[in-house]
């Protein structure tokens, strides 16, 4: 039988405990997650993709079933190089929708056999982004609630 392989693309700056929600959610769904980082030069990071690949392998040390990498490129031409045939991403609210459903059709109609999946963020999730943990982080507050305890380590 063909894996069930998804690839998991952002920006992962930092991960945060609702990038995690979704990723354990996701688990009993399919045989393998690569969660990748998408090199974006219209993005200036605040952590290096070195920082976040870091942070990502030791948070996904011991899943087996959970990879971890960067790419460049389209996310199609990702997901056909490592066979992935799904496309996670999660949904906070409608201006995410927005977004999401514009790119997952373009997506369809570039590599149709390749599914987007939509996760809604659990109850006590929605609130959470990389923006708003960074934004906090340039203040000097406290991210430790938003994030996995291996971010805290990069701070
Ligand atoms: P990108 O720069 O591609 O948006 P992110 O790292 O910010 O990358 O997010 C990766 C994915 O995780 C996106 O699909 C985003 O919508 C989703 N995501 C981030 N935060 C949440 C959240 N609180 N609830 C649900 N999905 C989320």
């Amino acid at each position: 039988m063909t894996k069930k392989i998804a690839l998991f693309p952002g920006s992962f700056d930092p991960i945060t405990n609702a990038h995690i929600d979704i990723i354990t959610r996701a688990a009993s769904l399919f045989d393998e997650i690569h969660i990748a980082i998408g090199l974006n030069s219209a993005k200036t990071p605040l952590f290096t993709v070195e920082q976040r690949l870091a942070m990502l392998k030791k948070i996904f040390a011991t899943s087996e079933s959970v990879k971890v990498a960067s790419y460049t490129g389209l996310t199609i031409s990702y997901c056909q190089q490592i066979q992935a045939n799904y496309i996670l991403r999660g949904l906070r609210n409608a201006t995410d929708f927005d977004f999401e459903n514009a790119i997952a059709q373009n997506n369809l109609q570039l590599a149709p056999t390749i599914e987007t999946v939509f996760f809604l963020s659990s109850p006590g999730y929605g609130h959470i982004s990389s923006t708003v943990v960074r934004d906090i982080l340039k203040n000097k507050g406290s991210i430790s609630h938003l994030v996995p305890k291996e971010v805290l380590a990069y701070i």
